[in-house]
């Protein structure tokens, strides 16, 4: 389209996100010559510029001002009084965060000798690739992986205003902590924004559909958030729909349905709408190559081929047939080397996706992997649970971080371990050993065997191993 002779790749990735650079750069081990061609002014997409990295950033903040604000306990003296929050610095902070890890990728894309075409893509067919906005030329390609990602989803009939009605893109960016925030969905968006800004001082409402927090995780996980929000001053609304929201010039104006059928009006400085992301495939030419979609996502099988020869597709605009496709940074980046790999010939199977740990850094975290106790049973497992509360363990107590508790849920006949979650402090981190127990098949009786060291968090997996086996040892 733009030049005679096109430069040639093996490789055309399309999106710098944690799904597109991983590809690119496993691909480029692998012997490929490899182009990506990303759109935005720094590389690392949704993850690294508004999601996972700006988010966390912020919730550290949040951690730092809870043990300032509980300076007595840790016998901490103020002589200036009440702390006080400096927006510009946290936001100049979380910035120098995120920009040494972009900037950390082009390094990596120089050191793996991968061309970054600065500019927007579409499919031109036949192996070709346009680049139709910014360094406009044509790229041909043996392969081509579409990695394009998600962007935030609104619901029918509320407008996102963006300063008024918002999304997480402007959530992570507010200047002016929000007197009063209202939000719409409790995964773990929602969630963790709410911890952000509960602990900053603002009066926070989320608001969900379906029956409780945090609807993904175990019920027992969302009623000890449920539990925890409260003391912390979080309202939760759950089995409320919100019917209508109208940014006005001092705030918005929402109508939400109870789980008694009746309206009920709330006003807030601002509403933040986290109800999930759909798949950026706009202008890229899908549906012209024939690419079969699913609800707007590029339908893939198990190892992330589309239904069109040489085309595959990762991360978050993807959907896998039968199940629910998770949009996790680092299952985009699981797929992206699975890809990699089968393109460069290498023996390849599908990722499991029922071992794909899950973390949500509210506060208290919750990290979990595996059946919940109600997913084991439907699937006809018979059953047995073990519980340790965190806030037995002394390393807890040291931390101050008393809330939650690790739960396994494990098989009686096999005494397997078939899910493990837990909310409460490191379980983001707790979560890895987990998910090792889950892909090497781990039977309690063998985490029980397991030293965990002491004093550690870690003790709470092995006394909950203990307690399925009805006799923890602290409790
Ligand atoms: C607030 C928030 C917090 C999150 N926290 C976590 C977390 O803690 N842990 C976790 O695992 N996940 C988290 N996620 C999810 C995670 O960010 C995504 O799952 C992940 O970024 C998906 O990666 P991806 O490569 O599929 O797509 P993306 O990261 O969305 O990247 C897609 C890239 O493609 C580019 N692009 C799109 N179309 C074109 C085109 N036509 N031409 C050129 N470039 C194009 C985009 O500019 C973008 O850079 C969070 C998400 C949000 C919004």
């Amino acid at each position: 389209m733009y030049s005679s002779v096109p430069a040639s790749y093996d490789v055309v990735v399309i999106g710098a996100g944690t799904g597109g650079y991983v590809a690119a750069i496993r691909a480029s081990q692998l012997g490929k010559k490899v182009a990506v061609v990303e759109k935005q002014k720094s590389l690392g997409g949704t993850c690294l510029i508004w999601g996972c990295i700006p988010t966390k950033a912020l919730l550290e903040h949040a951690h730092a001002l809870k043990i300032v604000q509980n300076s007595d306990e840790w016998g901490i003296a103020l002589p200036y009084g009440a702390p006080a929050l400096d927006m510009q610095r946290i936001h100049a902070r979380k910035d120098k965060i995120v920009s040494g890890l972009t900037r950390g990728v082009e390094f990596l894309f120089k050191k793996n000798k991968i061309d970054w075409i600065k500019g927007t893509a579409a499919l031109a067919g036949k192996g070709r690739v346009d680049v139709v906005e910014g360094d406009k030329q044509t790229l041909q390609a043996a392969e081509i992986i579409i990695a394009t990602g998600s962007s935030p989803r609104g619901i029918p009939g509320i407008e996102i205003d963006h300063t008024r009605i918002i999304t997480s893109d402007e959530a992570i960016h507010l200047t002016d902590i929000p007197k009063s925030l209202v939000i719409l969905g409790s995964g773990a968006v929602g969630v963790e924004f709410a911890s952000i800004y509960r602990r900053f001082g603002s009066d926070v409402t989320i608001i969900e559909l379906l029956p409780r927090l945090v609807p993904v995780e175990d019920e027992a996980v969302s009623a000890e958030l449920e539990k925890t929000f409260r003391k912390q001053g979080i309202q939760s609304l759950t089995n409320t729909r919100v019917t209508k929201a109208v940014g006005t010039a001092s705030g918005v104006d929402i109508e939400a349905e109870g789980p008694d059928g009746k309206s009920h009006k709330l006003k807030a400085d601002i509403l933040l709408v986290a109800t999930g992301r759909g798949p950026v495939t706009s202008g890229l030419g899908v549906e012209s190559l024939g690419i079969a979609l699913d609800k707007g996502y590029i339908k893939v099988d198990s190892l992330c081929r589309t239904s069109v020869p040489n085309i595959s597709a990762i991360g978050d605009v993807i959907a896998i047939e039968g199940r629910v496709h998770p949009q996790l940074a680092h299952v985009s980046s699981a797929e992206g080397i699975l890809v990699a790999e089968r393109l460069a010939g290498k023996d390849v199977r599908p990722l499991n996706y029922d071992h794909v740990p899950g973390c949500t850094y509210c506060d208290p975290e919750i990290g979990s992997v595996g059946l919940t106790e109600a997913a084991a049973k439907k699937q006809g497992y018979d059953v047995r649970v073990g519980s340790f509360p965190f806030g037995i363990l002394g390393r807890a107590k040291m931390a101050g971080e008393t809330d939650g508790f690790v739960k396994i849920v494990a098989d009686k006949q096999y005494d397997e371990v078939l899910g493990v979650h837990m909310i409460g402090p490191r379980s983001t981190e707790l979560v890895a050993e987990a998910a090792l127990a889950l892909r090497l098949e781990c039977t309690v009786e063998e985490l029980i065997k397991t030293i965990h060291a002491h004093p550690t968090f870690s003790e709470a997996i092995g006394e909950a191993s203990h307690a399925v086996h009805g006799a923890a040892i602290h409790m």
